[in-house]
């Protein structure tokens, strides 16, 4: 046996050594689905597949490099970088460069980031003077999103009244025209949104047979991590070419599904089994990661989701040291025991900053954290929230380097052509813009050829344009020889944007011109990086694509030293020694938002699932007895997920003087938490899961894999309905439901209306009365 496969148990290697067919590997967290990812990759080229057949998706770019790197070390061989890994949006993307032509898409097409994508939309609406307080650019944006999603263009759109009877019944009857302007401003700007990578794609596959087929014979073995969280676009890309050979590895949990509310689909892990011929089961169970403690208190968590397949979880891992739970008088407060904690552990047990994660349920709460780390002088990073790329003046410089590279891209000339100031006013702009759309041509196209058209436009701001248009063109040749870092420079210095914020002078300025550094720093290393690589040149496409899809989860910064601070959401598949979980308080985990209905209930849940079983060695668990939410001070209730907890595994805490605390109003905080507060629901019966590996015995019992529970899940408006009710709608009348059908937020109902005959209508849209 090749010897890093003696790095796998046997329920890990079986399916690294299943060298074809289509197979799924689902089990709990921590237990080494990655791994046996990255395990079998690695066979797969010692068997002597060729890595250019091979494709992988993982959920962050950073676990494709990690991913590429262990690798290498175990196949010992460059061969490793030729292996196509990376998350959905960045290998697409890269196929659809090559393809855009068939698609009457440029290939140096613009990839628009949310940003750019709602200041499409708010332009539309304001063109169609539409009320802003009505449609609000980001929920139309949201609502864009998710047909993108669900593949429905807006063909399909304006073909589906079911459709436009939901948006009308939310006072949007227009949101068909702004989807339909917003696709067409999109197109003509030569952009493509994150949505559209994927929509693309499928459009791509769908409509040339050729293109798929040779996608097919090139991707012959094709793996994919946290397939849970795929959606309905990502499956129908990985099952079209997958079809051929059906060499397909998936892994997943369903108790980690998370991204439900951006579409992500469970059923695509339900009903894989249906999808392939022939398709093998493999299940892991003993979980390598984390503490008994740890892994049975997630495991009484997650056993209160009715909806879920069955697990059994373990580990030969220590008892280690129960949950520590504490309650805070203030989020101040609760930022201050953290600090203070961490700076202990970390000064007792001589640990790296790197061994410590912060999670909370919504960016918000990373104020008190940061005010309180900083105070300690203890360095963190925050991930997500604002990128670094989506700062100002970073923005700026890059608007500048998209439209060299693409001089349709609107979004990026709207931003720069009067910045520095150029006096080129919105008049002139909102001429162009009207000449723009008169000719079906973009703004740059209308103002390289003023002379030919017949505009209101005078001689010196005609003069002004048209310099704009040259130095663009200027920097464009340039662009053609030089690498990435020579035409940034070159940029910033010649737009005159590092002189503006000179001149400014104050610490804000200064502060960007130090970004703006920084940023050419990063783009010097992005170059050296790819002329390592001998096919690359570093250009500064190849710098822009990585940065439109690089999210912040996707630094290298395996060199830095410092806490982490990040959403739950994103710290899905990474592993912390020590992991504070914040905010543990009813209305903001489990979220206000999120309570409507039990399947939201149980995303919360599995949310929570997630945040603790990236802890390795030991959790914290804190909640606060009053926290500003909307401006307001409220009182806040300890979430239901405390209780959830079997209580052997937790450690209520009696906070001690030696953290310092200047308590805000009273110092009934240093008493012990008084449980009769929290509610008394917790069921005391019940097995406790196992502390140890189980007997055979309870594992045959354990190990039964399918859904708890088949019940339909509610629907979002909590309509309560099945085949055979009599109901009532708003504009077809009465009517008798045949079926019910999907689940969540896709679940519809099939029903026969006396006046509008046979309809299917999605639940959390219908407004349905049960008679
Ligand atoms: P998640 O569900 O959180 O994504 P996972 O199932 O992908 O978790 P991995 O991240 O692959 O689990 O593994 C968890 C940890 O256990 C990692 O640190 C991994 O290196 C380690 N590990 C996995 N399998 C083994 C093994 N057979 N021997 C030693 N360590 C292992
Ligand atoms: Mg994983």
């Amino acid at each position: 046996m090749e010897s890093y496969l003696a790095e796998l148990n046997d329920a890990q290697r079986a399916p690294v050594l299943q060298k074809d067919g289509a197979m799924i590997v689902i089990a709990g967290a921590g237990s080494g689905k990655t791994r046996v990812l990255t395990y079998r990759i690695a066979y797969l080229m010692s068997q002597g597949v060729d890595p250019f057949n091979i494709l992988s998706l993982t959920f962050t770019n950073k676990a494709a490099r990690e991913m590429k790197n262990r690798i290498s070390k175990i196949v010992g061989s460059s061969e490793a970088k030729n292996l196509w890994m990376g998350t959905f949006h960045s290998i697409f993307a890269k196929i659809l460069r090559f393809e855009a032509d068939k698609l009457g898409y440029p290939s140096n097409f613009t990839i628009y980031d949310t940003q750019d994508s709602q200041s499409v939309i708010r332009a539309v609406i304001k063109d169609m003077r539409l009320d802003k307080d009505v449609y609000k650019y980001k929920q139309v944006y949201n609502r864009i999103s998710s047909f993108k999603n669900s593949l429905i263009t807006v063909k399909a759109y304006f073909q589906n009244p079911e459709l436009q009877e939901a948006d009308a019944m939310s006072k949007k009857p227009r949101m068909g025209e702004i989807y339909q302007a917003y696709v067409e401003r999109c197109f003509k700007a030569g952009a493509m949104d994150f949505d559209d990578l994927l929509l693309k794609t499928n459009e791509l596959l769908n409509r040339f047979p050729e293109v798929l087929q040779k996608y097919q014979n090139r991707f012959r073995y094709i793996l994919v991590d946290e397939y849970q969280d795929t959606n309905h676009s990502q499956y129908l890309i990985v099952k079209a070419l997958s079809d051929k050979f059906q060499n397909i590895c998936v892994v997943g949990d369903d108790a980690q599904s998370i991204y439900a509310f951006r579409g992500a689909n469970i059923n695509n892990i339900l009903n894989f089994q249906k999808d392939y011929d022939d398709v093998h089961m493999y299940r892991l169970e003993q979980n390598y990661r984390s503490t008994k403690n740890i892994v049975n208190a997630a495991n009484s968590i997650i056993d209160k989701n009715k909806t879920k397949l069955e697990k059994v979880v373990w580990t030969d891992n220590d008892e280690g040291p129960k949950i520590v739970v504490n309650r805070l008088l203030t989020d101040g407060e609760e930022g201050r025991f953290v600090a203070s904690s961490i700076f202990e552990t970390k000064m007792q047990q001589q640990l790296p900053n790197s061994d410590f994660a912060i999670l909370y349920r919504t960016n918000a709460q990373s104020r008190a954290m940061e005010d309180a780390l900083r105070k300690r002088d203890i360095p963190y990073r925050i991930y997500g929230g604002l990128s670094f790329y989506q700062r100002k003046e970073i923005k700026d410089v890059l608007s500048y380097l998209r439209l060299l590279i693409n001089p349709k891209d609107e979004e990026a000339l709207k931003r720069v052509i009067n910045y520095p100031a150029r006096g080129i006013g919105q008049t002139t702009m909102d001429r162009l813009s009207i000449a723009a759309n008169q000719y079906g041509k973009s703004i740059y196209e209308v103002i390289d050829n003023l002379d030919h058209l017949n505009l209101k436009i005078n001689s010196s701001t005609r003069n002004k344009l048209q310099n704009f248009v040259n130095m663009i063109k200027s920097f464009t040749i340039l662009s053609q020889n030089a690498d990435a870092f020579i035409v940034a420079d070159t940029v910033t210095k010649k737009t005159g944007l590092v002189q503006e914020l000179k001149k400014d002078g104050t610490p804000e300025g200064i502060a960007r011109i130090e970004n703006i550094e920084e940023l050419l720093n990063g783009i010097r290393d992005f170059v050296e990086g790819q002329k390592e690589l001998a096919d690359s040149t570093g250009s500064l496409a190849e710098f822009l694509e990585d940065v439109a899809l690089a999210t912040d989860m996707d630094k290298d910064t395996s060199d830095e030293d410092r806490v982490a601070l990040m959403t739950i959401h994103l710290a899905k598949g990474l592993e912390f020694p020590y992991v504070y979980i914040v905010g543990l308080e009813e209305d903001l985990f489990p979220s206000a938002m999120s309570m409507n209905t039990r399947s939201e209930l149980e995303e919360e849940r599995r949310l929570f699932y997630v945040a603790l079983t990236r802890a390795e060695t030991q959790a914290y668990l804190t909640y606060t007895q009053s926290r500003y939410r909307w401006g307001k001070l409220v009182d806040a209730e300890p979430s239901r997920f405390i209780e959830e907890i079997d209580d052997q595994f937790l450690d209520y805490m009696i906070p001690q003087d030696d953290y310092k605390y200047k308590p805000l109003i009273d110092t009934d905080i240093f008493g012990e938490v008084d449980k009769s507060k929290l509610r008394q629901t917790k069921p005391k019966n019940g097995t406790p899961p196992p502390a140890h590996k189980p007997t055979e015995q309870q594992l045959q019992k354990l190990r039964k894999l399918k859904p708890a529970s088949a019940e339909p899940v509610k629907a979002t408006k909590s309509v309560d309905l099945s085949a055979g009710n009599e109901v009532e709608h708003m504009r077809f009348g009465k009517g008798k439901v045949l079926k019910i059908e999907g689940v969540g937020q896709d679940q519809k109902a099939e029903i026969d209306f006396e006046n509008g005959g046979l309809k299917k209508l999605l639940l959390r849209f219908a407004k349905l009365k049960v008679l």
